[in-house]
């Protein structure tokens, strides 16, 4: 049978453990072994002592000591450990008197041990008694228990500190990372959000993390398929091995934004995989740059392509000195040659404009314009090239002259007119006109009668390049240019442009200008 003092001992020491693994702060748990200790020992005090990063011993925890005193007691420490050859104990007692003397606390015995982790002193650990007989040395033996838990405990608690430290630091470089950085666990649940992915989706860490990645992410391909669910990387591994990934993210505020995510894995020691670390980058501007590149590419090709081979058949034609042509289709022949010439000039005017857009804005050269005026010169021409459209003006008398550019507006009205021509190939009729519009404005329309635009198209026809996908539209040559360009100019006008359409029921353009000064 252990002898009742090693019972109780052997239980504080279970105690301790387990405060310990119960994560108690420093001071907790340096105050419950002291404890222990003071009452194994038949003590009355205690105090606990640690070194800091400087080398200066503080106390730390104490015990049955006057919180005012207890710095009193610094004699007991000074130098102590300095020299770790001398013995501690041999002048203890001297210091103790000088320390109760100056703390105004009758301290009658002490015992200190070093508390040490490996060879190095950390600090002490002190038992004192008000009274009785003096520590003996199996004391000593048994305090020796307190003092390497509390060792442990100092040192777990500096581990715990470094690694909090390290992770703090960690998570400081991610949350500040210019890119969107993502941690999945190995079930794509998210882990950690940073704050460049809150600002590229939109969407907050709460509402991220302890989600699965491919509901809060939700790659899609531009035909509206599902990335992540369909070519995950991290489900279907590819077979160069790359773990990427991308699609569209639409954000909620109606946004779509193309996203590329990189994983890397992170394994543990056996080279199982713990968790995957996902860089998130926005691509949008990139590949709508190459996807602009490509469509200038295309459009380049088929356009520029098509009139300057019927160019140069006609060209070579007419050109035959075997063949005797007569007047009649010599004419006709450089009609043809002309027209197509007129498109080139036409396409290359718009390119450029477009490309002049891009690099900076329109600058404008204002003056005093009839849009009557420059509608009917315009629709001459037109008409000039059309028998099966019949083109009518109509202006109100009271319609006022504007201030305008009137290069470009000339440019508004071409490519408005010369698209009801084209997108009504059946014929029929079309109106120009004006009205007045509200607050000091001007409305001009162009009416056509032809296969209209559906209503999800009527805002994107104005981009760059954009046609609507049909028949007529892949047979009738464009570089989805026009409109644009109509909107750049009318918008530098500080106008505004839309469209009144539906299938079948033909197309109403509308430019609203400022009358201007
Ligand atoms: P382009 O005519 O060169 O293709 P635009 O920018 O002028 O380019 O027009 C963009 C698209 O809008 C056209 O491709 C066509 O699909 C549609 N569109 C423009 N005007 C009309 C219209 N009057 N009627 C029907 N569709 C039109």
């Amino acid at each position: 049978m252990l002898p009742d003092f090693r019972l109780r001992q052997r239980e504080y020491l279970l105690e301790i453990s387990r405060a310990m693994s119960a994560r108690l702060d420093l001071s907790s748990l340096l105050e419950l072994t002291l404890k222990s200790a003071v009452e194994i020992v038949a003590g009355q005090a205690g105090l606990i002592t640690l070194r800091r990063d400087d080398g200066e011993m503080v106390p730390w925890a104490s015990i049955g000591l006057p919180i005012r005193a207890v710095p009193l007691f610094e004699p007991l420490w000074r130098d102590l450990g300095k020299d770790t050859e001398t013995d501690a104990a041999a002048d203890i007692s001297l210091r103790l008197a000088l320390a109760s003397r100056a703390a105004g606390v009758q301290m009658r015995q002490v015992v200190s041990l070093p508390l040490q982790i490996g060879d190095e002193l950390i600090g002490f650990i002190f038992i004192f008694r008000t009274r009785g007989a003096a520590f003996s040395p199996n004391d000593r033996h048994v305090l020796a228990a307190f003092a390497d838990q509390a060792a442990v405990a100092v040192h777990n608690a500096r581990l715990y500190q470094q690694v909090s430290a390290e992770r703090e630091r960690l998570n400081a470089i991610i949350e500040n990372s210019g890119d969107g950085v993502m941690i999945i666990n190995p079930y794509r649940i998210i882990q950690t959000w940073n704050k460049a992915l809150v600002n590229l989706t939109g969407i907050s860490a709460e509402e991220a993390i302890g989600r699965p990645c491919y509901e809060v992410l939700d790659l899609r391909t531009k035909q509206g398929g599902s990335v992540c669910h369909t070519t995950c990387p991290l489900v279907h591994p590819p077979e160069d091995g790359r773990l990427y990934a991308e699609g569209l993210h639409h954000r909620a505020d109606g946004l779509a934004i193309t996203l590329a995510d990189n994983y890397s894995p992170q394994t543990n020691n056996e080279g199982k995989v713990t968790q995957f670390v996902a860089n998130v980058r926005d691509m949008t501007r990139l590949r709508e740059a190459e996807e602009l590149k490509q469509t200038l590419l295309s459009v380049i090709s088929h356009e520029l392509k098509t009139p300057v081979s019927i160019i140069k058949g006609y060209a070579g034609t007419l050109a035959r000195e075997d063949a005797n042509w007569d007047k009649a289709t010599l004419a006709d022949g450089l009609a043809v040659i002309e027209e197509e010439a007129d498109r080139l000039d036409h396409l290359i005017t718009n390119l450029l404009e477009a490309s002049q857009l891009q690099a900076g804005g329109v600058k404008l050269k204002l003056s005093l314009l009839s849009l009557e005026d420059m509608v009917r010169t315009s629709v001459e021409k037109l008409q000039a090239t059309t028998e099966k459209h019949t083109i009518k003006v109509s202006f109100p008398a009271n319609f006022p002259p504007i201030q305008a550019d009137h290069e470009r507006l000339r440019e508004v009205v071409t490519n408005l007119l010369g698209n009801a021509i084209k997108y009504s190939p059946g014929g029929g009729a079309i109106e120009v006109g004006g009205r007045l519009g509200p607050a000091n404005t001007v409305r001009l329309f162009v009416k056509d009668e032809g296969i209209g635009i559906p209503p999800a198209e009527q805002e994107r026809i104005f981009e760059r390049f954009h046609r609507v996908d049909n028949r007529l539209a892949r047979q009738t040559p464009g570089t989805g240019l026009g409109l644009f360009l109509v909107k750049a100019v009318v918008e530098a006008h500080n106008g505004k442009v839309w469209v009144d359409s539906a299938p079948g029921k033909g197309s109403t353009f509308w430019v609203e200008l400022p009358v201007g000064q």
